[in-house]
């Protein structure tokens, strides 16, 4: 009898670690994929690449008061005519807002800093604010590294009460940190960086919002992939306010 019930529990025990060898098996892969999709999805969302077509309803900033007016690009220095019209594009299709792109002009000399060797986006605002005229906002365009005293670096510079604003091209592209061209990536940064420009010329501030809005500030290229494609329901409503 006891060598029976012996038996029987030995028998018992040896499925017992059978299943707990298929339970770990099971968690084994259950981690794994949890871990797979974390990542992935992870990555999806970290890279918020976007195209106009996806920018949602949201980040429209389509408004009567706008109709009628012209935003002037101004391309100063080398800069390939594919990206002016992008940019063209992305205020044409998002804010209904017509562009006139003006001839190409050298990037004046005396907002170069020399100890830095890189433009002064402050003082490329002001030249800016003395070539506006009547358009209704004024953008600058560079493909050179530019910054302001406080910052190492800049992608781009508002001026918020004289309706201009300089983007430069330069460290939105892959290729500046050594890594693998990415043109979607590319022009995804382009338009984020022109969105958050153009919305401080509403007199937008830096928005204090623990999400992902587009006017939050930008302090490096991670900051502008991980950013939205629009602005969130607060800054809207500001932009919005009479
Ligand atoms: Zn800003
Ligand atoms: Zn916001």
């Amino acid at each position: 009898m006891r060598k029976s019930e012996y038996s029987i529990s030995n028998s018992t025990i040896k499925e017992e670690g059978i299943l707990i060898k298929i339970k770990q098996k099971y968690r084994i892969i259950t981690i794994l994929s949890l871990a797979i999709i974390g990542f992935a999805g992870y990555y999806f969302w970290y890279y918020r690449t976007i195209d106009i077509q996806e920018v949602p309803v949201i980040a429209r900033m389509q408004d009567k008061r706008f109709s009628g007016k012209v935003i002037a690009i101004q391309p100063m220095g080398e800069i390939e005519k594919t990206h002016i019209d992008s940019i063209s594009r992305l205020f044409k299709e998002l804010y209904d807002i017509e562009t006139k792109v003006l001839p190409v002009i050298p990037i004046p000399k005396k907002t170069f800093m020399e100890d830095r060797k890189q433009y002064s986006a402050g003082l490329l605002n002001d030249y800016l604010a003395g070539q506006r005229k009547n358009y209704f906002k004024l953008m600058g365009v560079i493909d050179e590294d530019m910054a302001v005293p406080a910052h190492a670096y800049l992608f781009g510079l508002a001026s918020l009460s004289r309706d201009v604003f300089v983007v430069s091209l330069t460290r939105l592209r892959e290729s500046y940190y050594h890594r693998k061209e990415n043109s979607k990536l590319f022009r995804s940064r382009l338009y984020k960086i022109t969105m958050h420009e153009y919305g401080h010329t509403f007199g937008l501030s830096h928005c204090l919002s623990t999400g992902t809005c587009l006017m939050r500030f930008i302090g490096s290229v991670r900051d502008l992939d991980y950013s939205d494609c629009g602005f969130c329901w607060v800054c809207c409503q500001r932009i919005r306010l009479p």
